[in-house]
Order: C-alpha cells, then sequence, then structure tokens
C-alpha cells in the first residue's frame, strides 16, 4: 500500500478503486500483522465506506477526504463510539459527542476504521502503559512502536490505515512517528481544537495527524485546524492561513544544547548522531543555511516538563472518580468508593504521575517546584523568540535512539522521561513540530525533527519536503 492521500483520492473517484476494497485491505493487515495497534476496529467502518462508494457511483464529486481510511488515537471523542484512553478505568466508556477535529472530518465522510492503542491517558513512551497491552513495532516485533500514540504510528507505517490521528504533550505524535518510519506533526497550540480531546495536560496537549508523506500531513492539519468555539485555547482562523508557500525555510538552526547536556543526556545514540550529520549534509546541498546557535534554557526543559505535565495531569485526572464517568466501585463511604475506584481503574504510571502532581501542587512545595517550573518555561519561550529571529526552523534528531525492546525502559522511568528530550521544548512553547522520516539505525527508522515559529507551519513543511525527497 503506497498510496497517498491524492492519489487515492483520484483512484475513488474515478471508479478504479472503491472505498470497500481500500478499508478492506486495511484490515486485512490488521489482522495480519497482529501489532496490537487498535483497541477496536469499528463495525461499522464497511458502512461508511459503502456510503462514499455510493455517492461515487451516483456521479458526485468528492471532497478529498471521502473514503480516506483513517485511525484515530484512543482519547479523541468519536460519538457513539468507545473511548477509553488506554485506561481501563474508561474501558466501557461511549462517546457522547464527537471531538472538534472529528466533526471537520465527519463531514468529508473520512473513514474511521478504529481507536488505536496508546499509553494510558497519554502518558508514556512506549505503549507498555496501555491496558491493552503494548503496540509491536512493524518494523521489529520485538521493540515498541513508541508512544504514546505508539498504535496510530504502527498502523500507518503497516498499512493498517493510510493516515492517523495522534496527540502530543511531549512527544506523543512525533517520538512513535520517528521510531517507526513515518511523519508526525504537532501543530502550534490552539491550532487544532481540544474539544473531545480527553485532557492529559490542558495547556500542552495537541491533536495531530501521523501520515506516510510531508504533504498527507499537511492536508490532514489543513482539514482539522481552526477556530472552535467549544475550546477557548483554539485562535481564530485568520491566523491560520493556508499554505502559500511565501514562508520559505533557508536557515535551520540546530541548537547546541541539545548535544552537550551532560549527566541529563539519555545516551545519544552514535548512530543518531551520523544519521543526523547526514541530514545536515544533505540539506546544505540543496542550499539550505545550516548555522549552530544557542538556547540556553532548553538544558532544563525535560524537568519543567515533568513538573508542569505532571501538575496538570494530577487535576485532570480528578473527574474519575467512579460517580461521573467509566468504572465504579463502591465503597463503604464516599471517599472510600472514590479510593476503591481509582486503586482499581488506574495503571501505574497514571498513579505516579498523580502523585508526583499532587506533591508538585502542594502547599509548601508550590514555589519550589509548580511555580518554578513556569518560570523556567516562560524563559525557554523567550529563548525560542530571540532564536527565530536568527533562523527560519530549528533542526534537532526527534529520539536520542532509535525504538527500543519492548521491557527494556518499564523498570526505570526516569530513563524512559529523559528520552523526550528532543521533543518536549516545542510543547512547553506551544511552536509546531514535525517529525520526518530519515535514515536508518540498524535496520531500524530514524527522524529528523524541525520546530517552527508559532502558526508557521508552512515553513516546516517546506524544509520536511526537501529533506523526504532527498533521504538517503
Ligand atoms: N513521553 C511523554 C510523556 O510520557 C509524552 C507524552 C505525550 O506526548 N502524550 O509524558
Amino acid at each position: 500500500q503506497n498510496l497517498n492521500i491524492k492519489k487515492a483520492h483520484e483512484l475513488l473517484q474515478d471508479g478504479k478503486l472503491s472505498a470497500r476494497e481500500l478499508l478492506r485491505q486495511c484490515v486485512e493487515n490488521i489482522k495480519k500483522n497482529k501489532l496490537n495497534s487498535f483497541a477496536e476496529v469499528f463495525d461499522d467502518a464497511y458502512e461508511k465506506a459503502e456510503e462514499v462508494d455510493r455517492k461515487i457511483s451516483e456521479g458526485q464529486t468528492i471532497p478529498l477526504l471521502s473514503g480516506i481510511p483513517m485511525a484515530v488515537k484512543d482519547n479523541i471523542l468519536i460519538k457513539d463510539k468507545k473511548c477509553s484512553a488506554g485506561s481501563k478505568i474508561l474501558e466501557n466508556y461511549v462517546a457522547p459527542y464527537s471531538a472538534g477535529a472529528i466533526k471537520k472530518l465527519e463531514k468529508e465522510d473520512v473513514v474511521f476504521v478504529g481507536r488505536t492503542n496508546m499509553d494510558e491517558f497519554a502518558m508514556g513512551s512506549s505503549t507498555e502503559h496501555s491496558y491493552y497491552g503494548p503496540t509491536k513495532n512493524p518494523y521489529d516485533k520485538e521493540r515498541v512502536a513508541g508512544g504514546s500514540s505508539g498504535g496510530s504510528a504502527a498502523a500507518v507505517a503497516a498499512g493498517e490505515c493510510l493516515v492517523a490521528l495522534g496527540s502530543d504533550t511531549g512527544g506523543s505524535i512525533r517520538q512513535p512517528a520517528s521510531f517507526c518510519g513515518v511523519v508526525g506533526m504537532k501543530p502550534t497550540y490552539g491550532a487544532v481544537s481540544r474539544n473531545g480531546l480527553m485532557a492529559m495536560a490542558s495547556s500542552l496537549d495537541q491533536i495531530g495527524p501521523i501520515t506516510k508523506t510531508v504533504e498527507d500531513a499537511e492536508i490532514i492539519f489543513n482539514a482539522i485546524k481552526g477556530h472552535d468555539p467549544l475550546d477557548s485555547t483554539s485562535v481564530e482562523s485568520s491566523k491560520l492561513q493556508a499554505t502559500s508557500y511565501k514562508l520559505q525555510a533557508k536557515k535551520v538552526g540546530v541548537p547546541r544544547e541539545f548535544f552537550s547536556i551532560e549527566g541529563d543526556n539519555p545516551g545519544l545514540s552514535a548512530g543518531v548522531i551520523s544519521n543526523f550529520k547526514k541530514a545536515l549534509e544533505a540539506l546544505k546541498k540543496m542550499g539550505v543555511k545550516i548555522k549552530e546557535i544557542s538556547i540556553p534554557s532548553l538544558e532544563y526543559s525535560t524537568e519543567a516538563y515533568y513538573i508542569i505535565m505532571a501538575a496538570e495531569v494530577s487535576s485532570n485526572l480528578a473527574r474519575y472518580d467512579g460517580i461521573k464517568y467509566g468504572l465504579s466501585e463502591r465503597g463503604e463511604t464516599l471517599l472510600d468508593g472514590y479510593m476503591k475506584t481509582r486503586k482499581e481503574g488506574f495503571g501505574d504510571e497514571a498513579r505516579r504521575r498523580i502523585l508526583l502532581g499532587t506533591y508538585v501542587l502542594s502547599a509548601g512545595y508550590y514555589d519550589a517546584y509548580y511555580g518554578r517550573a513556569q518560570k523556567v518555561r516562560n524563559l525557554i519561550k523567550n529563548d525560542f523568540k530571540k532564536a527565530f529571529k536568527k533562523v527560519d526552523v530549528i533542526v534537532s534528531p526527534t529520539t536520542p535512539t532509535p525504538a527500543f525492546k519492548i521491557g527494556e525502559k518499564t523498570k526505570d522511568p526516569v530513563q524512559m522521561y529523559l528520552a523526550d528530550i528532543f521533543t518536549n521544548a516545542a510543547n512547553l512553547t506551544g511552536v509546531p513540530a514535525v517529525s520526518v522520516p530519515c535514515g536508518l539505525d540498524g535496520g531500524l527508522p530514524l527522524g529528523v525533527q524541525f520546530m517552527a515559529p508559532w502558526f508557521e507551519e508552512e515553513k516546516m513543511f517546506f524544509i520536511s519536503k526537501k529533506l523526504e525527497e532527498n533521504v538517503f
């Protein structure tokens, strides 16, 4: 399945391929691959596909995304479908409405294949924290697909859908995309509505596409972006112009701090470094200027991220108390019931972060941890503003290593956290970022990440396409 959106659309519109057949191939791959990339394949997907086929046979001109099989992360609501965020506590929860991004896609008759596996409430980098067990990497089934949108990335890479949606709070779209050799894009904070995305850390979360090509990511981004009155942090559409390629990226900055964070450095692999150098060479040959820049505060981004994220997680997850949603265990008292439900419903990682988050928010520690982390976040934002005066986009590897083995990092959560080093700054600052597949290390895919200034996604698509054409 080497189809991209435009090609598939052409074949569908011309009657050379039916939406039903396209979906059938995806479903067959899901069964054959056994990657555990889906929590559920929707049983009405064929009906939707047939509806599109009917419209085509009636001679209608269909929108670009009609009939395109899309997989959706299990934390994005689709009306009347189960949505569990990879958690036992929401195992049987059914969405009462569709997310803002989904509503836009429903209008175009996208075919939703199913909901994809993920780390519980999007907390993790490997899908090993999913109630449904880990998703396997299509390149090596003993390795993780990354996370938390591991199911979506594996599904795209293995032809189990044409495109997918993920969510990214600290790298959860880009890191699995990198591990699975596909494109993953996190929009500017506020570009895509968060209404109907289960909140992990509300000031960091964004929905974005996972696709095989940069062009496909751009198409999906353009389809889902825009103001939504139901998300007060979503921005007015005027800021989100259509891509015109007036904004090019000619100067690319490499932050020196990414490569010199001693002690913190989770073992940047030699393969990643040499591959990254090759990517820079390729860009130079295309006439792009590479400039070393300094973003001093980057050194503290992982620490700031894990404090702010945990603080927000602890308050967002307070709503799962056995009364409002999902799993409900009875206790002798109300409090007892809350505790039983949460003990039964949450996995280890969710619990760890709730504890950490309540701690950093508690009286006496608030200023020392949460308050300081917010200050660091401001420093990073200001440093990014300065950097973007000197360069058009910032480049780095997406991850410090290729996909690791299943089980390799589960005993040491901090090791897993430190591997977010390249990705979490985009969430802290809100800038858009994309991971583009670029090179292999020992047969495993690697990604290169570009970050662009706020609402200038166009620059990052421009440069990503250049690199994509030049995959070595
Ligand atoms: N690995 C990060 C974390 O565990 C990313 C999570 C995310 O982006 N949802 O928090």
